[in-house]
Order: C-alpha cells, then sequence, then structure tokens
C-alpha cells in the first residue's frame, strides 16, 4: 500500500507531503466520537506495520520528482506515534529532506512513552491534540484506552515543551454538547497556559464523524476561541460576517497586543484604512509579523 500522499495545501501548515503510517487500516489507542474513519475499538500497539524501507523509498521517488512542499507530515489512519519504529524512521528522514520540516500530527498520547517523547524532540513541529482537561469529557470525547491519564498527559505535554527546540501547537475539535461550554474553555485554557504552545488550532467537526455526534455553528467557535487567552488561537474555518474593524493607531496596537491576529483574520476583519495603519506600523517596528509553525500573526 501506498504510504506517501500529496502535497496537500492546507491554511494550518502550508503546503505538506504526507506519510500514512497505517495505510491498511485504523489503528488507534483513541476512538474519537468525531473520527473521520470508522469506528474502532482502541489498541495499544500497531499490528500491521510498514516497513521503514518502504517510506524512505516513497519519500525519495517523490523528492526525485522534484515535488515541492514545505513540511513532511507523519500522520496516519490512527495514532502515527504507535508506529514502531519512529526513531529509526524521524533518522532516516532527517538524512533525505535535510531542508523541509518535520512534522507529526499527534494526538498527544505519544508524551505518555519515554521513547516517543525524545524521538518528538527530533521534530521540527509536533502538532498535540486536546479535546478537553476534564477527565469524564476527555473519555467521552476521546473514547480513549484507560490506561492514557489525562492528568498525566498534560503534565508531560507541558515537559515536552520546555524541552522541545520546535514550535508545538496545540489542536481543540468542539463537540456540540460535550466541550462547547465555558466551563470546559476555562479548563483548557488553564492547562493550555501550563504547556505554553506555540500556537492553539480550534476547530470542529466538519466531516461525516464515526458517532452520531454535531459540530457547533462558527459563531459559537469564535465565541469560545475568545476563552483561550494563553496563546494565539487559530480558526481554520471561519465566516466573517461581523463589520470590519476601524481602528486608530492606539486602537490598533492594543488590540495586538492583547491578542495577536492571524494574516487571515486580519485581511477579512480590517477595514482598507486599518489595513493601511498596520503596515506603517510594521515598518515602524511596532507591529512584528511573527510565523508561528505556518501561519503569519501580527503582534504588538
Ligand atoms: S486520534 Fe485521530 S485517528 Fe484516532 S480516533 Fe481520534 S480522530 Fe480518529
Amino acid at each position: 500500500m501506498k504510504v506517501v500522499f500529496g502535497p496537500v495545501s492546507s491554511r494550518r501548515f502550508g503546503r505538506s507531503l504526507g506519510i500514512d503510517l497505517s495505510p491498511s487500516k485504523k489503528q488507534c489507542n483513541f476512538d474519537c466520537v468525531y473520527c473521520e474513519l470508522e469506528a474502532k475499538k482502541a489498541q495499544e500497539k500497531q499490528d500491521e506495520i510498514v516497513e521503514v524501507a518502504q517510506i524512505i523509498s516513497e519519500v525519495q521517488m517523490t523528492m526525485d520528482k522534484g515535488i515541492e512542499f514545505d513540511f513532511l507530515t507523519l500522520t496516519a489512519n490512527g495514532e502515527p506515534s504507535l508506529y514502531p519504529h519512529l526513531d529509526e524512521l524521524i533518522n532516516s528522514l532527517r538524512q533525505i529532506v535535510k531542508n523541509k520540516k518535520l512534522l507529526i500530527l499527534s494526538n498527544g498520547t505519544a508524551v505518555l512513552d519515554q521513547n516517543k517523547f525524545q524521538s518528538l524532540l527530533k521534530l521540527d513541529v509536533v502538532k498535540f491534540s486536546l479535546d478537553s482537561a476534564i477527565s469524564k469529557t476527555f473519555y467521552r470525547i476521546d473514547r480513549a484506552l484507560k490506561n492514557i491519564n489525562l492528568e498525566l498527559m498534560i503534565q508531560k505535554m507541558a515537559e515536552f515543551k520546555t524541552k522541545f527546540q520546535g514550535d508545538l501547537v496545540m489542536e481543540i475539535l468542539v463537540v456540540k454538547d460535550l466541550n462547547d461550554n465555558e466551563e470546559e474553555f476555562i479548563a483548557l485554557n488553564n492547562a493550555l497556559a501550563t504547556i505554553s504552545p506555540t500556537r492553539i488550532d480550534l476547530s470542529t467537526i466538519d466531516r461525516p464523524p464515526s458517532y452520531p455526534v454535531k459540530s457547533i455553528d462558527e459563531e459559537k467557535l469564535y465565541e469560545l476561541s475568545k476563552l483561550i487567552t494563553c496563546a494565539p488561537v487559530f480558526l481554520a474555518k471561519r465566516n466573517y460576517k461581523e463589520q470590519k474593524l476601524d481602528l486608530n493607531k492606539e486602537e490598533l496596537l492594543k488590540f495586538l497586543h492583547l491578542r495577536a491576529q492571524s494574516q487571515i483574520d486580519v485581511e477579512h476583519t480590517f477595514n482598507e484604512s486599518s489595513k493601511i495603519l498596520l503596515q506603517e506600523l510594521i515598518q515602524k517596528n511596532e507591529v512584528k509579523i511573527i510565523d508561528l509553525a505556518g501561519v503569519r500573526f501580527y503582534k504588538a
């Protein structure tokens, strides 16, 4: 089975060439209610394993064709960190894709295994999920194996961030009537503050889920995003219906000081004169452009 796919373009990670570490079937230690794959009992280990040599050969062939991409993304039908040869694979990929960023899209459980924890430190960007910081909700949404301890996982994520030289992105997926309330978001904000990620991505269900759960509307998602104050938040999909912002210099600086804004948000929410003013402030170095794991933000 082919393991390399793409490249695909995404707002979150630019142009990315994917590696599917479980191409033949779903192998995951979660069974999330929102998973776009079929519902399946969570498992601790992979039982169908792709050879490292096959992956390297496919990546090499893609590179030989001169296909352009920014990120080489470790992903899976399931949890990519369950791949038993992860360390060997990362070391080998480093040798052949020297000028590309290596990224993993993990559900976060990799931090609970000391070997995987160490392997992930070798990557450029790591994305972990955290759908709830409240145990009961976490198990209801992610249906994780019972030996996965949420509190310990959050602690280990925080420890990972202190050792990691790359960018750590945290992702929250919001499910209607499960984690779409203030109590959940206050708990998430507190947990995320201890982790101190580079960026937080917030989204809701946008593909048919494996269990009968529903998404929330974009306005509610935007309101909930305001409760996350510990790091810049990126909403990958947002319907910009509100009136455009008309800011003077003081207001603009205060706005971008309180909360860094993504380039996409600024494009859609600033009126023309605010955008011109922003460019002037960038020239004067009063506003900085920061690249947070592939997404551009403005910060005063
Ligand atoms: S962690 Fe990902 S692959 Fe695993 S069940 Fe959840 S959504 Fe599906």
